[in-house]
């Protein structure tokens, strides 16, 4: 089974390639939504959370504290790569896992600090979805009814795409959502074909 990962930059469309691709079947890892998962019920994850940032950071039922958490790591970068440096092992771990378990000609996980986090040397082959940058600032403006400062302050903690592109083996533009299902159409046969090579 070949190892694949999805990435890109905020709302370059990821999430919407990805579906495209589970559309025909293949299994999808979603690395940010497991995150949030594994960040209530992962218990080595959770005991060493609260260890760095105390029980403030879940409510009394367990469940991850955002606001709490949110409210500590964006007032203080050193406090972000701490936790980064927590969740992603443990998302890292646990999507190696989820990889070993599918039964598939090829599966995919989505993520988008895939390079930042290091994860993309386990997989087998990169997929990187691109779209101009003023593009997807009004993309995800629409969608998370956000401000133009607030979409440059998340893109300012991740690669560029030139940086990502250094690590692709395959590259999705998807500037124009009319040209985007080819694009997987024909991806999805090549890792077909190379998955039948072994
Ligand atoms: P994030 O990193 O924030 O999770 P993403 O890379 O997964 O983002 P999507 O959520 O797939 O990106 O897309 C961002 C938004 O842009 C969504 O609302 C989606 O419907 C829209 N979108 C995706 N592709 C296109 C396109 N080609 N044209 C117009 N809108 C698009």
């Amino acid at each position: 089974m070949i190892k694949v990962g999805i990435t890109g930059g905020i709302g370059s469309g990821k999430t919407t390639v990805a579906k495209m691709f589970a559309a025909k079947g293949i299994p999808i890892y979603n690395a940010d939504m497991r995150a949030k998962y594994l960040m209530t019920y992962d218990k080595k994850l959770k005991s060493q959370i609260i260890t760095k940032f105390g029980k403030q950071v879940y409510h009394r039922n367990g469940r991850l504290n955002r606001k709490a958490l949110a409210s500590i790591i964006f007032n203080d970068k050193s406090k972000l790569s701490i936790i980064n440096g927590l969740v992603h092992p443990a998302v890292a771990r646990d999507g190696m896992a989820w990889f070993n378990s599918q039964k598939t000609s090829y599966a995919i996980k989505e993520a988008a600090l895939m390079i930042e986090s290091g994860s993309h040397e386990e997989l087998d082959i990169l997929i990187v979805v691109t779209a101009d940058i003023d593009e997807r600032i009004k993309r995800v403006q629409k969608r998370d009814k956000a401000s133009i400062k607030e979409v440059e302050d998340r893109i300012k903690n991740q690669l560029s795409d030139a940086e990502r592109l250094v690590h692709a083996d395959y590259v999705i533009d998807n500037n124009d959502f009319d040209l985007l299902q080819e694009q997987v159409d024909a991806l999805h046969e090549e890792l077909l074909m190379l998955s039948l090579r072994g």
